[in-house]
C-alpha cells in the first residue's frame, strides 16, 4: 500500500438527493482547497473566498467546485473536513457533499484526481482504517457486512461486529493463551530454570478452560451467522394440490423482504425472498416435481430438483385429509438426508390430520398442522423454522459470530491446541508443545488482523466496493 491520498465517490452510482466524494490522506486538505470557493456569507459583502488557512475540523462548509484552469463552476457543495486522527481512516478526510448526478460527481472526482490525488481502491478508506488501528479486521468485515445486510437480524450481528464484539471475544481467549504461551516460551529461553516450575496439569486444565472450550463454543455459532448473514434456502416439496402456492403466498403476503435482491443472483418467478423472524429465506416451490414426457415441462421438474437438491431446509407438505402416495414416498426419498419440517397442510378441513401408518422417517420430522388459507399455524410455524436451523437462541450477547473466515482460523487454531494437548498428556517437552502453541496464537492474531498477511488483506477488501 503507499500513502498517497487517495479519493473516490462514496455513494452509489445514480440518481440521489446527494453524492459524496471522499478524500482521504495528507494532502486531502490542499486538494479541497485548490477546488473549493467558499460562498459569499451575507455579511461579507459578497465577496467569495478561499477556504481558511486552517479550516475547522468537523464543520460544514458552503460553496463551490470550481476548475481552476476553465474557471468553471461544477456543482454546490457542502465541503467538510476532518482531521486526523479524528476521522474514518484516522488521515485527514475531506468529503465534498455534492448533488448526486452521476456527471456531476464524476467530474468532481476527475478534478480532485487531477491535483493529486489516486482513485481508491476496493474498500481501501476502511482498509486504511484497520492499518492505522482504527478498528480490527473483524470490525472492518463487519462494515461490510453491514452494507449488504438484508435483515434486521443480520444488521444486529453487523452492528456488533463493528463495534467490535466479535473482535473483544477473540482477544479474550488470546488473552490467557499469551500467558500459557509465556510460559511455553519461557521453557525454550531458560530451560535449566523453570523446566519443574512449570505444573503440566495446570497448563492441561488452562489450555482446556479457558481457551479450548471457549474457542469451540464460538465456532459453534458461525452455522448461525452463516444463516443470517447469507440466507437460507428453504423449498416446499409436495405433490399437487397440498397447498405449496398458498403457503408462499401467505408466508410473502406478511414477510416479504424489503430489500432489493443480492446482486449476482437471478430471480426466478418461483423463488422469492422473504425474512422469518429476522432469517433471510430464499423460498421456492417445486411446483411440476412429477413424471413428464413434456420437453418444457421437463425443464421446469429438472429446476425443480436442483432446488430440492440445493434446499439448506425443506418444507414437506402433505394434505390432512389424504393418506400418503407413491409420490409422497418419491418426494420423501429425494430429501430424506436434509433437514426436513413436515408441515400438514388443510387442517380445517378435517377433525384429526390424517397420519396412521406413516413412515418412521416422517414421525422422526418436528411436525406442524396449518391451514394455508386461513392462516392456522403459520406464526407456529415461523418459529419452528427459526429453531430448527438456528442452534443458538441468538440473544443479545450470543450476536458475536463468526464468519466462514474467522471459523477456518478457529478450526486451525483449535487443531493446533489440541495436538499440544495431545503433546503435554504424552509428556514433551514444553519447547516443542511451544510449537503448537505459538499456531494457535498466531491463528487466532489472524482474525484480528495482527498476524494475518497480506493477500489475505486483498482478498476481504477486494469484496467492498470503492468509496467504503
Ligand atoms: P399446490 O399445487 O401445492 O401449489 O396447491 P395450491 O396452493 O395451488 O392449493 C391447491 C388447492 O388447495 C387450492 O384450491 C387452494 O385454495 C386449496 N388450499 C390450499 N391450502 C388450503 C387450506 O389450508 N385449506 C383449504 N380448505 N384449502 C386449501
Ligand atoms: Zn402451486
Amino acid at each position: 500500500m503507499d500513502s498517497l491520498t487517495i479519493a473516490a465517490i462514496a455513494t452509489p452510482v445514480g440518481m440521489g438527493g446527494i453524492g459524496i466524494i471522499r478524500i482521504s490522506g495528507a494532502d486531502a486538505l490542499p486538494i479541497a482547497r485548490s477546488v473549493f470557493i467558499r460562498a459569499a456569507a451575507p455579511d461579507d459583502g459578497g465577496e467569495r473566498t478561499a477556504l481558511p488557512p486552517v479550516p475547522e475540523s468537523h464543520r460544514f462548509y458552503h460553496g463551490y467546485i470550481r476548475a481552476s484552469e476553465t474557471d468553471r463552476i461544477l456543482d454546490e457543495v457542502l465541503l467538510v473536513l476532518m482531521r486526523a486522527p479524528r476521522s474514518y481512516t484516522r488521515e485527514d478526510v475531506v468529503e465534498i457533499h455534492a448533488h448526486a448526478g452521476p456527471a456531476a460527481l464524476r467530474a468532481i472526482l476527475n478534478l480532485v484526481l487531477k491535483q493529486g490525488a489516486r482513485l481508491a481502491g476496493p474498500g481501501e478508506f476502511t482498509r486504511r482504517a484497520f492499518l492505522n488501528g482504527r478498528i480490527d479486521l473483524t470490525q472492518a468485515e463487519g462494515v461490510m457486512d453491514m452494507i449488504s445486510a438484508q435483515t434486521d437480524r443480520s444488521l444486529d450481528i453487523a452492528t456488533a461486529q463493528l463495534r467490535g464484539g466479535l473482535g473483544d471475544a477473540v482477544a479474550a481467549i488470546r488473552e490467557p493463551l499469551s500467558r500459557i504461551l509465556a510460559h511455553t516460551e519461557a521453557a525454550i529461553d531458560f530451560p535449566e530454570d523453570v523446566g519443574e516450575e512449570i505444573d503440566a496439569d495446570d497448563l492441561l486444565r488452562a489450555l482446556t478452560r479457558r481457551v479450548i472450550r471457549p474457542l469451540e463454543t464460538l465456532a459453534e455459532r458461525y452455522e448461525d451467522g452463516h444463516i443470517l448473514r447469507d440466507g437460507l434456502s428453504v423449498v416446499v416439496a409436495g405433490r399437487p394440490n397440498v397447498g405449496k402456492s398458498s403457503l408462499m403466498n401467505v408466508l410473502l403476503r406478511q414477510d416479504r423482504a424489503i430489500v432489493t435482491p443480492i446482486p449476482g443472483t437471478t430471480r426466478d418467478t418461483l423463488e422469492e425472498q422473504l425474512s422469518i423472524r429476522g432469517i433471510p429465506v430464499m423460498l421456492s416451490d417445486t411446483a411440476g416435481l412429477h413424471e413428464t414426457s413434456d420437453p418444457v415441462e421437463k425443464i421446469g421438474i429438472e429446476r425443480a430438483c436442483a432446488r430440492l437438491e440445493a434446499a439448506e431446509l425443506v418444507l414437506f407438505m402433505t394434505d390432512a385429509g389424504l393418506p400418503p402416495t407413491e409420490q409422497d414416498h418419491a418426494i420423501c426419498q429425494m430429501i430424506r438426508h436434509k433437514p426436513v419440517i413436515w408441515v400438514i397442510n388443510k387442517v380445517d378441513l378435517v377433525e384429526k390430520p390424517f397420519v396412521p401408518n406413516i413412515p418412521d422417517e416422517w414421525a422422526a420430522w418436528p411436525r406442524i398442522g396449518i391451514s394455508a388459507r386461513h392462516g392456522d399455524g403459520i406464526d407456529a410455524l415461523r418459529d419452528l423454522i427459526a429453531e430448527t436451523v438456528l442452534t443458538s437462541s441468538l440473544e443479545c450477547e450470543s450476536v458475536v459470530i463468526p464468519n466462514l473466515r474467522h471459523r477456518v482460523a478457529i478450526e486451525e487454531s483449535l487443531a493446533s491446541l489440541r495436538e499440544a494437548v495431545s503433546g503435554i498428556d504424552a509428556g514433551m517437552p514444553f519447547e516443542l508443545v511451544n510449537i503448537d502453541v505459538r499456531e494457535a496464537f498466531d491463528r487466532l492474531g489472524d482474525i484480528l488482523g495482527i498476524t494475518v498477511r497480506e493477500d489475505v488483506l486483498d482478498h476481504i477488501f477486494s469484496n467492498f466496493c470503492i468509496g467504503k
